[in-house]
């Protein structure tokens, strides 16, 4: 059977964190929507341009450019075992495409997927996102607020410049939350009715959510 897990939660969740760390220690594939874009955009592409006019926005992509990236990703090998999927599904129809690519390319009534749901209040959440800087060289995330970094514009894994991205501005941010509750929240009753859901408390620290999460992947445990 694939490993195959999805990862939904709002932005600031504490997603990308977490499924860095699962896909290095599960030696699976971290699939994510948003760093597959920013890579087009930074391409330069009619895509990435495309693309862009709605991420600067805080708007969901049109769904026919992110399908055709995600079946793309998921046809390589690297995906034979099972993927970790960060930010898609972002809606119904998201949800219903990924069914059709997974039959598709295992054929039917193989699909079944482990679901995490990371919830989190907002209020924590738009101050985790104005602080929150990546490392353009290793993709590492940093907190400013909450972690004591020796320089704040430097990596501590690599050396790498950290920046902040175009849209974790408080104003793009409060967009891309509404994005988020009237698109993707759906999805949580989708898979919960599929029996597929897990709910992981994301207030609590980065230490104590691994372990909640690696404890639910290991026991086999929907909620
Ligand atoms: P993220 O890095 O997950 O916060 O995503 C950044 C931006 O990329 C989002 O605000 C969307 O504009 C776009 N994006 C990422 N994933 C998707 C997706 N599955 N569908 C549509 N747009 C997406």
């Amino acid at each position: 059977m694939k490993k195959e897990y999805i990862f939904i939660g709002p932005p600031g969740s504490g997603k990308g964190t977490q499924t860095k760390k699962l896909s290095a220690e599960y030696n699976l594939p971290h699939i994510d929507t948003g760093s597959l874009l920013r890579e087009e955009v930074a391409s330069g592409s009619d895509e990435g341009k495309l693309a862009n006019s709605f991420m600067e926005k805080g708007n969901l992509v049109p769904i026919e450019l992110v399908s055709k990236i995600i079946k793309n990703r998921l046809l390589k090998n690297d995906c034979k075992d099972g993927f970790i999927l960060d930010g898609y599904p972002r809606s119904i129809e998201q949800a219903q495409a990924l069914d059709k690519i997974l039959e598709e390319i295992d054929g039917k009534n193989t699909v079944s997927h482990k679901v995490f749901y990371f919830n989190v209040a907002q209020e924590k959440l738009i101050e985790r996102l104005v602080n929150r800087r990546t490392c353009e060289k290793c993709g590492a995330i940093y907190n400013l607020k909450t972690m004591q970094l020796k320089n704040n514009e430097v990596c501590e894994k690599c050396g790498g410049k950290l920046t902040r991205r175009d849209d974790d501005t408080e104003e793009v941010a409060l967009k891309r939350f509404k994005t988020y509750f009237n698109q993707t929240a759906p999805l949580i009753e989708l898979y919960k009715n599929r029996n597929w859901l897990f709910e992981i408390d994301a207030s609590k620290n980065i230490d104590e959510i691994y372990n909640d999460l690696t404890g639910a992947i290991k026991e086999n445990v929907h909620s």
